[in-house]
């Protein structure tokens, strides 16, 4: 298990889904492993039986993948399953009970909690600290916390002193034998020979137990650092129930990954420079610890679409239509998307945005959509115009300079712009009220098409009923 340089760690519970909070904790993990020439060990902390699942391991390392932290680079070490230390981390609890670091105690919580009422003091009052019990059923083993402060240097919060005076005698293996996870986790870090713990701030308050441990079984502990949480609009901490949190979803509706990893990034951190758009090349070569801010820091997804839009538009023409492909249908004509691609890569944000904004090029008749149909409608002269652009591109040049003069010297004697008279041709041909340029699309959709589509709108009432 052992390398020279620094060992970084991620260490998530399973959940069956990857939280966008614990992709950018895995991603500093990652940048610091790599630039260091140290290594990032995965360890699936899944101690908890009901998160066991062994298709949640394979998300795991397939959400890593995708954002670039693959098991196949040499930086990568894992996965280690913290279940499968059960026996070193009651080894090491016993050692505490041994050398007096640690005792047994057989207070229900019922009674803990009447003893904390009378007292007036919440908590475990260390009262078998010199009782002298030793194992047996129901008896929990607590670590005898020492008096005084504790200081915890942390990378991104400072210095932090917590006065033992509050914090009560910890609880390392259950009633039952089985390990908690506050000792689980550090034996686990000792014995894969971590350096660096950079994790999630919810877990700072276990932070000065975890350095007494480190202490009590003779190691020096790691250094530290909390990255701040992430929150939604409302500066509430993100949570499932309320936000999307899930990379695996953002995924599947088109975000790409390199996008994904430049915005996590930027969340309490931001390269220097005047823009957040960095490839991951240099972020890795910039990112430090010292610069990241302890402050919350909002997971703003209009931020991360706008991204995921810049990107689309960075790639090279013919990456686009190439990752396109993954997004439309397999019946699409490839040379017709190929032709259209650069109208739909400046316009869309995401890559699932792709499909709706051409399919009407692929089909052979189109829904048209009821709103935009009866908005477009209510104009005086939308009828005249739809009716008589149908008779102009029976006869007219087919080209998209053509389409275009046509149709606005056809509004010029309906007295309206182009802006106007396209819009019943724009619904009747594409469906909706907004999509890519119209003339481009005519043009490529062909004059028969899109005679046949102005045709069948003109059948229509000046009203359509809505959809469901
Ligand atoms: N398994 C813990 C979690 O998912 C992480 C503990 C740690 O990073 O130390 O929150």
């Amino acid at each position: 298990m052992s390398s020279s340089g620094p060992r970084f760690r991620f260490a998530p519970s399973p959940t069956g889904y990857f939280h966008v909070g614990g992709a950018r904790t895995a991603l500093y993990n990652w940048a610091l492993a790599k630039r260091l020439g140290g290594r990032f060990v995965l360890r699936i902390e899944d101690t908890d039986e009901a998160r066991n699942r062994p298709e949640w391991t394979t998300g795991i390392i397939d959400a890593l993948a995708w954002i670039g932290i693959s098991t196949e680079d040499p930086a990568f070490e894992g996965p280690y399953f913290q279940s499968e230390y059960a026996s070193a981390h009651i080894a090491a609890a016993e050692r505490l009970y041994e050398s007096g670091l640690a005792y047994y105690c057989d207070l229900t919580s019922e009674q803990i909690q009447e003893r904390a009422k009378a007292s007036g003091t919440p908590g475990y009052d260390g009262y078998s600290r010199d009782r002298g019990l030793g194992p047996g059923p129901g008896h929990v083993l607590r670590f005898r916390v020492p008096s005084g402060q504790t200081v915890v240097n942390d990378l991104v919060r400072g210095t932090v002193e917590f006065d033992s005076a509050h914090v009560e005698d910890f609880v390392l293996l259950r009633g039952n034998g089985t390990p908690m996870f506050l000792l689980a986790n550090v034996v686990d870090d000792m014995a894969m020979q971590i350096t660096h713990v950079v994790r999630a701030e919810e877990h700072l308050p276990n932070t000065p137990k975890q350095q007494m441990l480190w202490e009590a079984l003779g190691a020096d502990p790691p250094v530290w650092a909390h990255v701040p949480v992430l929150v939604n609009e409302q500066r509430k901490k993100l949570s499932k129930r309320r936000d999307k949190v899930a990379l695996e979803q953002y995924r599947a509706e088109g975000y790409l990954a390199d996008a994904m990893v430049n915005y996590l990034m930027t969340l309490g951190w931001a390269p220097s420079g005047d823009t957040e758009i960095v490839p991951w090349a240099q972020i890795q070569e910039a990112f430090r610890l010292e610069d990241v801010n302890h402050a919350p820091a909002f997971f703003d997804v209009k931020k991360l679409t706008a991204f995921n839009g810049d990107y689309i538009r960075m790639m090279p023409p013919e990456v686009f239509v190439a990752a396109a492909s993954d997004w439309i249908p397999a019946e699409w004509d490839r040379d017709v998307f190929t032709r259209v691609s650069d109208l739909v890569q400046t316009r869309v944000a995401t890559m699932t945005e792709i499909a709706t904004m051409v399919d009407f090029l692929f089909t052979d008749t189109v829904d048209i959509d009821p709103a935009s149909w009866n908005k477009t409608m209510k104009a005086s002269e939308a009828r005249a115009v739809l009716s008589d652009a149908a008779k102009v591109y029976e006869i007219c040049q087919w080209d998209t300079a053509s389409l275009k003069n046509e149709l606005e010297m056809l509004g010029e004697s309906h007295g309206v712009k182009l802006g106007k008279a396209q819009a019943p041709v724009r619904v009747a041909v594409t469906g909706r009220s907004v999509g890519p340029p119209l003339f481009e699309s005519l043009e490529v959709l062909g004059r028969e098409a899109v005679l046949a589509r102005m045709r069948a709108a003109l059948e229509l009432p000046d009203s359509l009923a809505a959809d469901e």
